[in-house]
């Protein structure tokens, strides 16, 4: 039996868990934290909740009862405990268990892995699903750790009673839009922090009615053809990070539009409207932001921050506001893939060392000289409709390789260089005509400080399912 190391209990985890064990793999799943969910186990903030639709945002092997049409965190939480439990995986779970260290040993070919406690085991194959949106970014302001009250990121949420307190929100990124309409009526005075506004979409949330709920759960097909009728449209809405697209011109005009409709204040609506394409940064999807900045307790701070005081928030126009809570919304790093664990493949070769200049790997899964390592979420994969759909398409290119492993009897699976490069060109080449790339003035997170994409996937869901489906094998060899 094919002995596979997961690493991490996410939804990336728990999908290859899920699929490795039905092709017979025996798992081990590492997790850091003390529960399963990943993301949905460290974002716990208020108003957090999936911004993709939950008939996309849940696994295609398990029809699930949701209750809204996005699901909030903990329903998703839940969610992951209901996978867990319903597919046995609780007995191969090792939670508060962080891996620290992979090494190949090409004698046995298997990979050695490390734990934080000290001990050490051997796995033929490794899966690791960190998770893109892992490590937080903190900024660097002056003054920042002179604060004297509460700060922290929004994924490190710590309760305080924030009646009658007045709260800096810095960032308006998906995580913000959701955290200052969620907070704004309990607290004294919130300012929201905007160093550059993003384009934002009505996201249309609602509760399923209990007829629609009773037809999801008893008529058949119904859940997957409302899942097929989502991924068609957003496919279809792909086509929109071409600038030149009919289809960016009505994403632009639908967020105007919204904008317009909305936001009362004339300065605010000019402040919050984006100078560069929709689909530079990551689109935000939130019925309740700019409604929110209506409110007489909502100020939108149209500045990036200078500087930190012990008891407030310094603008860049020089501005203080005195302030008694700090939320850092100021998003995480996921161009540092692989950020803790260190990786040694082949020769002794670290995967930071070969990522130096970039972070690729081939069809986002495998990078060459790391055999039987596989990544999900990895390089270049982010995007695509649906993340849960695009980590089963990875986790699919892993059964498929240790089922070949043990059909052929081979130690081990290996990438063709060749084929590594020719993927990275063509994303480059496809990903540089995007709304997304640099050259169109554009800031977002999907960069590396040497101003490579390295986190987009450059289609929608249906074209990474074909090439992993078709394509991904021919780039992987058994080598021995
Ligand atoms: P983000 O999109 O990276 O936004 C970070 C915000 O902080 C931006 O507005 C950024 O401004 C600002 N910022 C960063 N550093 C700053 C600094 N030094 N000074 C001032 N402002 C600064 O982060 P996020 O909102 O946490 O979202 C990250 C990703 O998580 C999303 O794109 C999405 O993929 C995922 N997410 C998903 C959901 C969901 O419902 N599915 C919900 C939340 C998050 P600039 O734009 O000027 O850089």
């Amino acid at each position: 039996m094919i002995r596979v190391a997961i690493i991490g209990a996410g939804l990336g985890g728990i999908a290859a868990a899920v699929k490795l064990r039905k092709a017979g793999a025996a798992c081990t799943i590492f997790e850091q934290s003390s529960g399963v969910g990943g993301t949905w186990f460290d974002n716990r903030y208020p108003g957090c909740e999936v911004d993709v639709h939950s008939h996309a945002y849940s696994f295609s092997f398990l029809k699930y009862d949701w209750p809204r049409t996005h699901a909030t965190q903990p329903e998703l939480l839940a969610y992951a405990e209901h996978v867990v439990e319903r597919f046995g995986l609780r007995p191969h779970l090792r939670l508060n268990t962080r891996v620290t260290d992979l090494v190949w040993e090409e004698s046995t070919s298997t990979y050695r892995l490390s734990t934080e406690h000290g001990d050490t085991e051997e796995f033929d194959v490794v899966v690791s699903a960190l998770g893109l949106l892992s490590v937080p970014r903190y900024p660097q302001w002056p003054g920042l750790d002179t604060f004297a009250g509460p700060g922290f990121h929004t994924s490190r949420w710590e309760e305080h009673d924030l009646a009658g307190k007045s709260v800096a929100v810095v960032g308006t990124g998906s995580t913000a839009v959701q955290i200052v309409p969620a907070i704004a009526p309990q607290a004294g005075q919130v300012y929201v922090y905007q160093r550059e506004p993003g384009w934002v979409e009505p996201k249309n949330e609602h509760d399923f009615s209990p007829r629609q709920r009773w037809i999801f759960r008893n008529v058949p097909l119904a859940q997957r053809l409302n899942r097929a009728r989502i991924f068609h449209n957003g496919n279809r809405r792909f086509r929109g990070y071409d600038t030149g697209s009919r289809r960016q011109h009505r994403m632009r005009a639908l967020c105007e539009r919204f904008i317009a409709t909305t936001i009362k204040s004339p300065p605010t609506r000019t402040a919050v409207t984006p100078d560069y394409p929709w689909g530079c940064k990551r689109p935000i999807l939130s019925s309740t932001f700019y409604p929110a900045l209506n409110r007489d307790n909502v100020e939108l701070v149209p500045h990036a921050v200078r500087r930190v005081t012990p008891t407030g928030v310094i603008d860049e126009t020089g501005a203080e506001r005195k302030v008694d809570v700090l939320v850092l919304s100021t998003g995480f790093q996921p161009t540092k893939f692989l950020a803790g664990i260190d990786v040694k493949g082949r020769d002794g070769r670290s995967i930071h060392d070969v990522w130096r200049e970039r972070a690729s790997a081939f069809m986002g899964i495998t990078v060459p000289g790391f055999p039987n390592f596989f990544i999900l979420y990895g390089p270049n994969t982010n995007g695509g409709v649906s993340v849960i759909a695009q980590l089963e398409r990875q986790a699919e290119v892993v059964v498929g390789a240790v089922r070949r492993l043990a059909r052929t009897r081979r130690g081990s699976i290996d990438t063709s260089p060749d084929a590594a490069r020719r993927f990275v060109e063509w994303v480059d080449r496809k990903l540089a005509t995007s709304a997304s790339a640099m050259s169109s003035g554009c800031h977002n997170y999907y960069h590396d400080p040497s101003g490579h994409n390295v986190t987009q996937w450059p289609g929608g869901h249906l074209a990474y399912a074909v090439a992993t489906r078709f394509v991904a094998r021919f780039g992987l060899r058994t080598t021995r």
